[in-house]
């Protein structure tokens, strides 16, 4: 693929499961109430008294074979820009296809529009030239990074190529763009 290719990662050495993401997301967004874009996972593993906690900041994995794409029967779920994943709610029948399809239960129905949506990588920050996500902006802990893969030198592609990561559902074939560093 030319041009670039967006990604996001976590760093779940260094989130402390705070949800300002989600805040600054909602804020962002205008995210109506009772839905939300982005939210926490916390899971512990271990025996006690030997007990690790983890956060993670997760939300749409921008997967580079979206199963949410190939179930949209009109077109409004496609590929955007730097391979992100959209919705055009001009063009969203409201059928849910793409809600169905998708195992990470990334996308919710807009109770004001009746479409359906989700997160977008904050498209709209980008095409006016900003850098950085929302979430991304808003983490206390830097723990959030976004950029283009296609850049070796991007601060996410030094991260990934340094520490160890892994990424939700891998074998499930959707290629996430989603990582989260260990
Ligand atoms: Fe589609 Fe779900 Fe993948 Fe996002 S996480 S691109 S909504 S399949
Ligand atoms: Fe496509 Fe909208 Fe149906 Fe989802 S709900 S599959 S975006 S038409």
């Amino acid at each position: 693929m030319k041009g670039p290719r967006y990604a996001m990662a976590v760093d779940t050495r260094t989130c402390v499961g705070c949800a300002a993401c989600v805040i600054g997301c909602k804020e962002e967004n205008a995210v109506p109430l009772g839905t939300t874009r982005d939210w926490i996972v916390t899971e512990t593993s271990g025996v006690y008294p030997a007990l690790a906690t983890q956060f993670r900041s997760e939300r749409c994995n921008h997967c580079a074979d979206a199963p949410c794409v190939r179930a949209c029967p009109t077109g409004s779920s496609h590929y955007g820009p730097g391979g992100t994943v959209q919705v055009n709610p001009a063009k969203c029948s409201g059928c849910k296809a793409c809600i169905t399809a998708c195992p990470y239960g990334a996308r919710y129905v807009d109770p004001r529009t009746h479409t359906v949506d989700k997160c977008s990588f904050c498209l709209h920050r980008l095409a006016s030239g900003k850098r950085t996500t929302s979430c991304q902006e808003i983490c206390p802990t830097a723990s959030i990074l976004f950029g283009d893969l296609s850049d070796p030198e991007s601060e996410i592609s030094r991260a990934l190529a340094r520490r160890t990561w892994t990424v939700l559902l891998p074998d499930a074939g959707t290629e996430p763009q989603h990582y989260f560093l260990k």
